[in-house]
Parts: C-alpha cells; sequence; structure tokens
C-alpha cells in the first residue's frame, strides 16, 4: 500500500468497540463521507482525506509508517506494538474507549501482591506490557500469550493467573476471577506519524488536529450564567467547577450584583447549582457548548 497522492488518510478500527466513537469523532470535526462499496476506505467527501478501516491492531504500523496520517486507537494497543523502529506520536487522549489491563487471579490462589506470582504461568494477549511490568516489579513468571478467551485460561489449567483488559469487571467476575493489580489504564488516542504529509496537506492535516482538540475539549463542558451578588464572588466562582476566569459583567441598574459567565469543564450536577444557589447566585442557566477552539 502507498499513499494517495494529495489525500491525507486517517486510520480507524473498522469493527468493534472503538469505530462509533472514531467516526462519531471524525463527524464532529466537519468531515462528511459516503459509505462506498469500498468498505476499506471511506472517502471523505469534503475534503481530500480518506478513511481507512481495519483491524486496530494494525493501526500503529500503519501512522508509524506514513501508511496513514493520523489513526485512532487505544493505548494498550500502541503500548504492546512499541518496538525499538519508528513510531506514532500520541497527540491527544480522547476520553473514550477507557479500559484498564489488570491482573486477575482464581480465589482459591493465596494472594498477597504482584510477588505471589513469582514462577506462575500468565494467559494475556499483551505479553510485551506484562513482561515490562513484572520487570519493573522484579518478578520472574512465565508469560502465555492467547489471542483472546484469556479468562478461561484459570480454568483449562492453561495458566494459574490472566492479565486482560477489563471495563465492567463483569467478564472476570463472570469467570469467578478476582482482578488484583492495575497493569495498565487506557483509553483511545489520536496519534500521528513521524512522517510529514506532503507540503500542500499540511494545514489541512493540522486544522483537523486542532479541530478534533476542540471537539474532545467541549465534550461534557458546559456554559454557566448567572448572577451573583458582588460580595459573594470569589465564593461562586471557586464553586463553579473546571472554569477558568470568568467572564463578570455589570447588570443595568444594580450596584450590588452582577452577572456572571464561565466555561466548565467539568460535569456541572444539581449538587453544584445548589451550593451556587446557597452562595448567592441567581438565575442561574446551563448550556450546552456545541463547538469550541
Ligand atoms: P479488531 O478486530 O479490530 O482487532 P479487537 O477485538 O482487537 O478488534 P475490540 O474488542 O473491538 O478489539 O476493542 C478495541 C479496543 O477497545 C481495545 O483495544 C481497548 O482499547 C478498547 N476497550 C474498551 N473497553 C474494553 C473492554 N472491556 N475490553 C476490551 N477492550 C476494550
Ligand atoms: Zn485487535
Amino acid at each position: 500500500m502507498s499513499t494517495v497522492q494529495g489525500r491525507l488518510r486517517i486510520a480507524i478500527q473498522k469493527s468493534g468497540r472503538l469505530s462509533e466513537r472514531s467516526l462519531d469523532l471524525i463527524r464532529d470535526a466537519g468531515l462528511k463521507w459516503v459509505k462506498g462499496a469500498n468498505d476499506l476506505l471511506y472517502k471523505v467527501e469534503n475534503y481530500p482525506i480518506d478513511l481507512l478501516r481495519v483491524r486496530d491492531d494494525d493501526i500503529p504500523t500503519f501512522v508509524a509508517d506514513g501508511v496513514c496520517d493520523l489513526g485512532i486507537v487505544g493505548e494498550n494497543v500502541l503500548e504492546e506494538d512499541k518496538n525499538g523502529g519508528s513510531h506514532a506520536e500520541v497527540v491527544m487522549p480522547l476520553g473514550f474507549g477507557r479500559c484498564t489491563l489488570k491482573l486477575a487471579v482464581p480465589p482459591t490462589m493465596t494472594y498477597a501482591g504482584p510477588r505471589s506470582l513469582a514462577g506462575l504461568r500468565i494467559a494475556t494477549s499483551y505479553p510485551k506490557i506484562l513482561q515490562r511490568y513484572l520487570d519493573d516489579q522484579g518478578i520472574g513468571a512465565e508469560i502465555v500469550t492467547m489471542r483472546g478467551a484469556v479468562e478461561v485460561a484459570p480454568r483449562l489449567k492453561l495458566a494459574a493467573a490472566i492479565c486482560d483488559l477489563v471495563s465492567t469487571g463483569a467478564t472476570l467476575e463472570a469467570n469467578g476471577l478476582i482482578a488484583k493489580e492495575t497493569v495498565l489504564q487506557s483509553q483511545a488516542v489520536l496519534i500521528k506519524s513521524p512522517t510529514p504529509p506532503e507540503p500542500a496537506l499540511q494545514h489541512l492535516l493540522d486544522s483537523i488536529v486542532e479541530r478534533m482538540a476542540g471537539v474532545v475539549s467541549s465534550q461534557g463542558a458546559k456554559y454557566v450564567m448567572l448572577n451573583a451578588p458582588r460580595s459573594a464572588l470569589d465564593a461562586i466562582t471557586a464553586i463553579l467547577p473546571g472554569a477558568g476566569a470568568p467572564t463578570v459583567m455589570p447588570l443595568m441598574g444594580r450596584d450590588d450584583a452582577v452577572a456572571v459567565h464561565a466555561v466548565c469543564q467539568e460535569a456541572v450536577f444539581w449538587e453544584t447549582l445548589e451550593k451556587l444557589k446557597a452562595a448567592g447566585a441567581s438565575a442561574i442557566l446551563v448550556l450546552p457548548i456545541e463547538k469550541m477552539m
């Protein structure tokens, strides 16, 4: 495969846990495409960009090699793919696809910390990450690499423990396993090739990255407007979650009160509104933010 002249390429997971949210992000960044007959490639209509739909395991290599300019992949896959060669650069975390790589053991095992795993067999789909973890801890254990169904390994006596991805813990529970250690916290990340695109496309690449950053940071962010007594301004600003310097404006005909507008980067709960009210705020409005740059 070689890079098509005049077009950028973004690698995304074809079908799996990251597919939908990856396409949402790309759509929110203003890209439009038609699902063509070509299953591997979606052609973006309004920009010279193609979406390459592949297995997630292939994404780090495609981006590292410059076959694709950008990619969306789990940190777990990126870490496992790490080797001595050229590698993709992480641009930013995307806030979805969160999961944790955990060590888990059967309840019958006497467990007193990672040392208890010394000399045992551990099944995983992430041998490199696990090996690094064990090395860091100074533990010698045998790693059994499995492509999937890692959680059945202890029952089949293939291994004494497992190291697997967990999001809710339901799969572990269903297999009678207990999570003990966190080996890696993961979420989807945007990655960028170390090879720059052809010069004519650099500006487009930068602008797509900037738009995606805007989409990610506006997620969950809210615009809060309220009226406050001047005397309560400090207390009220302190309650607003994740707000930078708020805008403070005079209210017509009122010397003792002001209007406060702030972008809150964190969720604004009912409890927050109640606290604001108790501190003297009134006419509180919480609005969604559609775009941010
Ligand atoms: P592919 O066919 O593309 O190789 P896959 O089976 O390897 O797919 P998925 O199960 O779709 O991959 O998971 C993709 C990514 O989603 C994982 O690598 C991980 O980053 C993330 N993820 C989020 N929650 C979980 C979870 N509970 N279990 C596994 N992966 C999860
Ligand atoms: Zn995969």
